[in-house]
């Protein structure tokens, strides 16, 4: 009676990168909404102003504007923190490898800075 009631599901596809590993991502997100569009009439009677964006969706001309509805849909399903893979291990805070494609990687540990100095007296008794 007051409008049309419209049930959606829609399938978008996502690019994006690892937060972790700035791996690329690619992925899908299945979104369902569903919102009613008042008829311009009733939105009238019910106080609705046109101009405002009150967050009443209506018909604009026997006319549905999706758009709006869908991007929120989207970004709500969107991961906050996309991850190549759940355990992304990320990457090396020594040079930046990512550790995924080496999981044994190590470095010798790093020298105190304070301490960096003496390593040149160590070269020098080479
Ligand atoms: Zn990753
Ligand atoms: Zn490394």
């Amino acid at each position: 009676m007051e409008g049309v009631l419209v049930t959606c599901e829609a399938l978008a596809s996502l690019e994006g990168e690892c937060v972790r590993c700035l791996e690329p991502i690619d992925d899908d997100v299945d979104v369902r909404f569903q919102e009613l569009f008042l008829y311009d009439d009733q939105a009238a009677t019910a106080g609705y102003d046109p101009e405002d964006d009150d967050g009443v969706s209506m018909l604009e001309d026997d006319l549905l504007d999706l758009e709006p509805l869908l991007r929120d849909a989207v970004v709500l399903a969107l991961p906050f923190q996309p991850l190549c893979e759940e355990d992304c291990p990320g990457l090396c805070v020594e040079c930046g490898a990512r550790l995924a494609d080496d999981p044994e990687h190590t470095h010798e540990a790093p020298i105190d800075p304070r301490w960096a100095g003496l390593t040149e007296l160590q070269h020098d008794e080479d």
